[in-house]
């Protein structure tokens, strides 16, 4: 049975087809710009690569696109032959906390969680709509970015705020990168042959968004997004933690207005904020050439993760292993590094070569006599989705 993932931006929409049981990845693609002229469309599919650009106006015409491509590539014959087509939903709130087979009912309580999330929600809404116009008989199924993250206590999902927030108003951390840190661990315990309950470790997922998050025996039961994406790790361009204080000093003495601060705090802030740029890449080169801005961007980045990894231990009371992806996470031999040398007293010690080794796939980066192991294992969030609604079909 083949499986359609689809992860929609509010101008892209990302493709994975999959082919269960097995689980084989027959295609994976995205269509970029969608509404803006001519959109750039990438496709991969038994070890070819094509580009193609198409103007598409909307998402619906984007999947129209899509499902003239497919055939004419022999990949799939029709969206209506598809067994499922599995949806990556950002917010889930309290609600969701599991794999969702999609009608009208469930449709609109994800969108009455749109101010939880009014960047995301509305345009997963827009892939999920446009392929239930498209292919009305083939099942869908909603898979949450904060589902994963259910098992964390109310010590760690509660904020020292008056109880009404929470009651009233849903006040609370939710967590996100659920669908990523619920990959890697199963993916570490995979290979590692053994089994989850056993294993307590903490995951970084550090892309353009960055969150940590503690997993004991499979479950999550800490992490560091909250009741937005905004909470947390230093990001790209995203400030992670904060004073809640510097909002009101900037609003009231400085005179920013509140749509300003979010502006401010999502998309000037972070990496690129500090430094100009959050390219990690660009971070590290000019970081070789003495420039002090990006040296004190690193640190900071770094400062950070050390703190998060730091009291995730302590909560865990026993850590096995530290899993890195994302895009960072997964190439970033220098930031590895900087954060296993920090974290010589859990008995952290990294293997120098095996972490700046050239290979790209999952991999041990430990020295034998390191107390926690640690390993890079690329992210596969729509290989987890598919799992995922291949489990809930059958
Ligand atoms: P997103 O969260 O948008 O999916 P990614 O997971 O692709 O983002 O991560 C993007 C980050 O990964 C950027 O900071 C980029 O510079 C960094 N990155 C990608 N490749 C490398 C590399 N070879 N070395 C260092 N950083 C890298």
């Amino acid at each position: 049975m083949n499986i359609l993932i689809l992860n929609a931006g509010s101008s892209s929409l990302k493709f994975s087809l999959f082919a269960f049981p097995s689980g084989r990845r027959l295609a994976r693609g995205v269509i970029e710009r969608i509404g803006e002229g001519e959109s750039p469309v990438h496709i991969f599919y038994d070890q070819h690569r094509a580009e193609y650009r198409e103007s598409v106006t909307d998402h619906r015409e984007a999947l129209e696109y899509l499902e003239r491509l497919l055939p004419r590539l022999g990949i799939l014959e029709r969206f209506d032959s598809l067994s499922a087509v599995g949806h990556r939903v950002v917010h889930g709130g309290e609600r969701f906390v599991e794999p969702t087979r999609i009608d009208e009912e469930v449709i609109e309580a994800i969108r009455s969680l749109v101010p939880l999330a009014p960047l995301h929600n509305p345009a997963n809404l827009l892939g999920i709509e446009a392929m239930r116009a498209l292919a009305p008989g083939v099942p869908q199924v909603a898979v949450f970015d904060t589902a994963f993250h259910r098992t964390v206590p109310p010590e760690g999902y509660r904020y020292a705020v008056p109880d009404e927030w929470y009651e009233r108003y849903g006040v609370r951390r939710y967590g996100f990168h659920g669908i990523s840190h619920a990959y890697v661990s199963r993916e570490y315990a995979r290979l590692r042959d053994v089994t989850l309950k056993n294993i307590n470790m903490i995951t970084l997922h550090l892309g353009n968004g960055a969150s940590a998050c503690a997993v004991a025996g499979g479950e999550s039961v800490a992490t560091s997004m909250g009741m937005t994406p905004l909470e947390g790790l230093v990001m790209g361009t995203r400030s992670g933690d904060l004073d809640p204080g510097i909002h009101f000093y900037m609003h009231r003495y400085v005179g920013l207005d509140p749509a300003q601060i979010d502006r401010i705090l999502n998309h000037e802030s972070g990496l690129k904020g500090l430094c100009g740029t959050n390219d990690m890449r660009e971070i590290e080169r000019r970081m070789g050439e003495g420039d002090p801005a990006a040296k004190r961007a690193f640190d900071i980045f770094v400062r950070r993760l050390i703190r998060y990894v730091g009291g995730y231990a302590a909560l865990l009371g026993r850590l096995d292993a530290i899993v890195f992806t994302g895009g960072i996470g997964e190439h970033s031999a220098a930031v590895r590094e900087a954060v296993a040398e920090g974290l010589g007293i859990l008995g952290v010690r990294i293997d120098g070569e095996a972490n700046r080794s050239s290979d790209t796939g999952s991999r041990p980066i430990h020295a034998a006599k390191s107390a926690v192991e640690l390993w890079v294992i690329p992210t596969d969030e729509e290989r987890q989705i598919a799992r995922e609604t291949y489990r809930l079909l059958s």
